[in-house]
C-alpha cells in the first residue's frame, strides 16, 4: 500500500468518463460557454481499464464513476462490466444527476454496478430550472425511482446554498425516506468552476444540524472510523443522513482519494493546480511498470490539503478566475469529477 507524505493511503479513485453535461448547475457550471476536452484526448475503455488495473495494483479498491454527467458517455455499461470484473475492486459506484438513469439503471445493474448516488438539490420544479437551467426534475425523479427499484437503496447528494435551497432540508430528508435514499448535505465549495461562490452563500454543517434539530429533536452522530467524506447522523426516528463539510470543517487529514479526468490527467487533490499526465505516458509507450512508478512517485510526494489551506486563508473568494478556467478546463469541477 502506498502512503503519501501525510501518511494517507491511496485507496479511492474518482474516474471521470466525460467532461460534458446535460445540466448547468449554478454551483458547478454557471457560465454561458465552456471549453471542452478534445475528443481525441479522451481515454478509450481499454486505456481506462489498463490504468485502473495499475491503480488497483497500487492499492485502489474503491472506484467511483463520475463526470460531467457520466451517463452521457456512450456504452457506459460496457465499461462498468469491464471494471466490475476486476478482482481487486471492492466497491464500484456511480455519481449521476439522474436524468438518464431510468433508461440505464437495469443495464448498469446487469453490468455489475451496485451503488448509485444521485445529485438532487431541490424538489421544486421552478427552483430546479433556476438552479440547473433545464426543466428536468421529473426525469431526475424517475431516475431515482428506477435506482430505488433496481439497486434497492441509493444516496442523494444535495449542495446546500443559502437563500437558494436551504429551506428544503426537511423536505429532502422526507423525500429521501420515501425512496430509500440516504441524503447527504454538501457544503457549497469554492472549487474551480464555482465562479458564483461567496462565503455568505455557504450553509455550514453547524447550521444544517441546528435546522434539523429544531425540526426533529436531538440528532446523534454515528461513530465511524472511515475516510468517507460524509459524517453521518441519526434522527430520533432512526433516519440516517450525512453532511459533507468540505468548506467549514474539511477532512483532508484522512483523504485517500485522487481523481482521473476523462483525458487521463491524474489529480491528487480537488484543488491541485497541476495534474500528472497518465495519457501521455500510456500513449507514449510507457510500460505498466513505468506507469506504476509514476503513480508511486506522485502519491509518495503528495502533501495536498487544499480545503484546509483554503479554510486557513483570511479573505476568501472564488478559487479560479474565469480566464484561467478557459485556458485550462482541467481546473473545472465538472472536468475533475467532483
Ligand atoms: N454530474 C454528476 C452529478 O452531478 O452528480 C457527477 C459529477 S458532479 C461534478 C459531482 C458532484 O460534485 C455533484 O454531487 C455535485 O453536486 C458536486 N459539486 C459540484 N460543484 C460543487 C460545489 N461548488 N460545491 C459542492 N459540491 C459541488
Ligand atoms: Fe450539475 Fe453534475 Fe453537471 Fe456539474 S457535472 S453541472 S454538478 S449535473
Ligand atoms: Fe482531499 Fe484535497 Fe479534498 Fe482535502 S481538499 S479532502 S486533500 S481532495
Amino acid at each position: 500500500m502506498l502512503h503519501d507524505l501525510l501518511n494517507r493511503p491511496l485507496r479511492n479513485l474518482r474516474l471521470s468518463v466525460t467532461d460534458r453535461c446535460n445540466l448547468r448547475c449554478n454551483y458547478c457550471m454557471p457560465e454561458a460557454e465552456y471549453v471542452w476536452l478534445p475528443r481525441e484526448d479522451l481515454l478509450n475503455f481499454e486505456e481506462i481499464s489498463t490504468l485502473v488495473d495499475i491503480f488497483v495494483e497500487r492499492g485502489v479498491d474503491h472506484l467511483r464513476l463520475t463526470g460531467g454527467e457520466p451517463l452521457l458517455r456512450r456504452n457506459l455499461p460496457t465499461l462498468v462490466s469491464m471494471l466490475s470484473a476486476k478482482a481487486g475492486l471492492n466497491d464500484l459506484a456511480l455519481t449521476t444527476n439522474g436524468i438518464l438513469l431510468a433508461e440505464h439503471a437495469d443495464e448498469l445493474h446487469r453490468a455489475g454496478l451496485r451503488r448509485v448516488t444521485v445529485s438532487l438539490d431541490t424538489l421544486q420544479r421552478d427552483r430546479f430550472i433556476a438552479l440547473a437551467r433545464f426543466d428536468e426534475i421529473e426525469r431526475v425523479k424517475d431516475g431515482i425511482a428506477a435506482a430505488a427499484r433496481v439497486f434497492g437503496r441509493l444516496k442523494l447528494d444535495t449542495v446546500v446554498i443559502k437563500g437558494v435551497n436551504d429551506d428544503e432540508l426537511v423536505d429532502l430528508i422526507e423525500y429521501g425516506r420515501s425512496v430509500n435514499g440516504e441524503v447527504r448535505f454538501i457544503e457549497y465549495m469554492d472549487v474551480g468552476g464555482a465562479t458564483q461562490w461567496s462565503p455568505a452563500r455557504v450553509l455550514s454543517r453547524q447550521e444544517i444540524i441546528l435546522a434539523l434539530t429544531e425540526r426533529y429533536g436531538p440528532i446523534t452522530p454515528i461513530a465511524e472510523h472511515s475516510s468517507a467524506p460524509a459524517d453521518r447522523f441519526t434522527l430520533p426516528d432512526g433516519t440516517v443522513f450525512g453532511i459533507i463539510s468540505s468548506t467549514t470543517e474539511p477532512f483532508c487529514r484522512t483523504c485517500d482519494r485522487s481523481r482521473l479526468t476523462a483525458d487521463g490527467m491524474w489529480y491528487l487533490c480537488l484543488y491541485a493546480a497541476r495534474g500528472i499526465d497518465l495519457r501521455a505516458a500510456l500513449r507514449g509507450g510507457a510500460t505498466p511498470e513505468e506507469i506504476r512508478e509514476i503513480i508511486a512517485r506522485g502519491w509518495q510526494n503528495r502533501d495536498d490539503r487544499g480545503a484546509e489551506v483554503r479554510l486557513g486563508m483570511g479573505e476568501r473568494r472564488a478559487f479560479v478566475p474565469i480566464a484561467s478556467l478557459r485556458q485550462d478546463p482541467h481546473l473545472e469541477m465538472h472536468t475533475r469529477g467532483g
